[in-house]
């Protein structure tokens, strides 16, 4: 043992021991694609070590889509590539050989029932994360397989070009352990949701290992907003609207569908969406704004017709009123002081260049853009691996024999709608299969 801790386990004829067994691959992160990978190279009859950080594995899975685990989707693979960034065409390999058809297959066969929700998600259908997590556990749950908790590997350690082994860290006894083998998968997830266990580590390990990282940026979250009246909008929750994103020249994107505001900003499924563009823009460090239509079935012609009969309607009645049939409560203190309108006056003193001003307001009411909330906010992390250094085809560096890399640590991220998780499980299961292709 060196003088930090290192425990240096017997060394066999170019495959690790640890405790006396022989391990044949080993996998760095017991999440989403870690797990799969381990199972699929047991079932293929690898010898798999597996060495999660965390007290248990696949604590992200269990919570993700809300505790419902949205799996993956059934978008065909053109769509389904389109939705993942920077350029999914890198998937195409992976999904050929492990797509979406074979993960809902993959958990029914272990008798998790999986359903098909708006928007073409799956999943299960007990509405249970933890019936994913232990179907794959299950899966794990083999003869071939060892799991390590609290281990958090370090580093690879490389010669000549090959993977010779792993060091990672005991967290119970904070010794140093140095393990040999050939075939290493790095599948330790991104930065974001740092409880989850996801802290980065992985770039530090590929960057080591000589292997370029672009930039680290978080996707699907939150905006912070730089809006005069937050306090008095927090907690609406706004369905069926428009949300244009900004910048000082022109419109870049925009969604329908639902928001909601925090304490600091806008949140909800069409935020999240935006909120990669915004990220990457603010951090090129452009101005950035949203524009709110609440009224997006109505044209401005329909919108001024339809503010006209509403006066017309409350006539002679307070201009609150009329605002009352336009929009939740909570935002008619707000619309009045952005437009000046005096919601005590009488509807029928509206003047036209009024109504023009509350019409502009339904269906463009700005909101400046501040920033995005920090990554471990973040559902995703965009950013990663640099793919022209990994094979589309078997998940291996083109830099390092026999290290391998899936999940979320690549250079790719997707939107909402359980294509990260596909990604993961398909880059994970080929990952797998390429070790017991290479090994023969
Ligand atoms: C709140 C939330 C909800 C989500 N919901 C969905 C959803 O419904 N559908 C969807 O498709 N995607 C969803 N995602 C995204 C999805 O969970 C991830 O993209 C996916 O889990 C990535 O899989 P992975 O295996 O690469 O990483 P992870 O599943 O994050 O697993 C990485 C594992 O590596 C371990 N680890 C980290 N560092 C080390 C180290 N140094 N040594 C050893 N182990 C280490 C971690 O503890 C972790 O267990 C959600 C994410 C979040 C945060």
């Amino acid at each position: 043992m060196s003088s930090y801790g290192l425990i240096c386990p017997e060394y066999n004829n170019g495959a690790f021991i640890l405790g006396g067994k022989r391990y044949d691959f080993i996998i760095a992160g017991g999440g989403a694609s870690g797990l799969m990978a381990a199972g699929r190279a047991a079932e293929l009859g690898l010898k798999v070590l597996i060495l999660e950080k965390m007290k248990r594995p696949a604590v992200k899975l269990s919570i993700t889509g809300k505790g419902r685990c949205n799996v993956t989707n059934s978008a065909p693979l053109a769509e389904f590539i389109k939705k993942i960034k920077p350029d999914g065409r890198f998937l195409r390999q992976v999904f050929n050989r492990f797509f979406s058809d074979d993960v809902v297959g993959f958990f029914e066969n272990r008798g998790v029932k999986i359903k098909l929700e708006r928007g073409g998600r799956y999943f299960p259908e007990s509405d249970k994360a933890q019936d994913i997590v232990k179907a794959l556990l299950k899966y794990c749950e083999h003869d071939l397989i060892d799991i390590r908790t609290q281990a958090k590997v370090e580093k690879m350690i490389i010669e000549n070009g090959q993977v010779s082994g792993v060091t990672y860290k005991d967290l119970a006894s904070n010794k140093i352990i140095e393990v040999k083998c050939e075939n290493v998968l790095v599948a330790v997830g991104g930065d974001c949701y740092h409880s989850t266990g996801t802290t980065g580590d992985g770039y530090k390990i590929a960057k080591d290992a000589g292997h370029k990282i672009e930039k680290i940026f978080p996707a699907l979250v939150p905006v912070e907003l730089d809006f005069k009246y937050q306090k008095e909008i927090e907690g609406l929750h706004l369905k069926n609207i428009n949300l244009s994103l900004w910048n000082d020249r022109k419109k870049l994107d925009e969604e329908f569908g639902e928001c909601e505001f925090n304490k600091k900003g806008v949140t909800g499924p069409i935020v999240l969406k935006l909120s990669r563009n915004v990220a990457e823009l603010i951090g090129k460090g452009e101005n950035l704004h949203f524009k709110l239509d609440f009224k997006p079935a109505l044209d401005d012609k329909k919108m001024d017709n339809r503010l006209i009969r509403e006066i017309e309607k409350i006539n002679k009645g307070r201009v609150y009123d009329m605002l009352k049939s336009l929009m939740p409560l909570q935002l008619i203190d707000i619309c009045a002081k952005m437009t000046g309108l005096n919601t005590d006056g009488r509807c029928s003193d509206l003047n036209g260049e009024q109504r023009k001003k509350l019409r502009l307001w339904l269906k463009s009411m700005e909101l400046k853009i501040k920033d995005v909330f920090p990554i471990n906010e973040a559902i995703v992390t965009a950013g990663g691996i640099n793919l022209k250094e990994v094979n589309p085809k078997t998940m291996e560096s083109k830099l390092v024999s026999g290290l391998y890399f899936s999940g979320e640590i690549l250079n790719i991220d997707a939107d909402t709608g359980g294509y990260n998780l596909q990604a993961a499980f398909s880059t994970g299961f080929v990952a797998a299969e390429s070790v017991r292709e290479k090994i023969g």
